[in-house]
């Protein structure tokens, strides 16, 4: 399976962290490596100083696919939750300075955390989903579906544009604004509307 990432999606997060707002779809991967699911502990890990959470919705791949029209898109995913793109933002942002690629920053093992799967059902899919992080029963970042650049259906398309989804591959559909340094002992808990997805403790 494939991890597909988007970046840069929201405008106000692209603001915050000094990006220009993408033309296209921003697309990085992570592999089956960085998979964390919910429940499982998080270590902070050792390379960076600067953990940075991002909460995000997760799509799920049903079906393969290529070169698929966006009007087709949306019957390619059958499952949704909110997952976390945990950053490594000091090692990022050096990363970006020289040029190069990000997967040290992003690409670590258990970077990808990922919470319970709903399904994405008919009147889901034309909602304005609303999601949200809670950091030590705070609520850092509230997001809405209907702010994205990119939508779900253009996301797929332009992916599949470049590469072969199959089924059970994820897509993460990019941050909003909010984001922020965690630490360990902290709790992060991702939420669909009222529903709680996932749960990791930083240890
Ligand atoms: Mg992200």
């Amino acid at each position: 399976m494939k991890i597909f990432c988007i970046g840069r999606n929201y405008v106000a997060h692209a603001k915050e962290l000094g990006n220009e707002v993408p033309t296209e779809p921003v697309v990085f991967m992570k592999p089956k490596s960085a998979l964390l699911q919910s429940e499982n502990p998080f270590f902070y890990p050792i390379f960076t100083n600067e953990l940075h959470y991002e909460c995000e919705l997760v799509l799920r791949i049903s079906k393969n696919g290529k070169n698929i029209n966006a009007n087709q898109a949306l019957s390619f995913v059958d499952a949704i939750t909110v997952g976390l793109d945990f950053t490594a933002r000091d090692i990022q942002d050096e990363l970006k300075k020289k040029g190069l690629p990000w997967e040290k920053a992003k690409a670590f093992d258990n970077s990808a955390v990922v919470g319970n799967f709903i399904p994405l059902t008919k009147d889901l899919k034309v909602q304005n989903i609303e999601f949200s992080l809670m950091k030590n029963n705070e609520k850092v970042q509230h997001g809405f579906s209907n702010n994205m650049i990119f939508n779900f259906a253009d996301i797929i398309s332009n992916i599949s544009n470049y590469f072969t989804i199959n089924i059970g591959d994820l897509i993460f559909t990019g941050t909003p604004a909010g984001v922020g340094e965690c630490s360990v002992e902290d709790k992060l808990e991702g939420f669909l509307g009222n529903e709680k997805m996932f749960s990791v403790n930083i240890k």
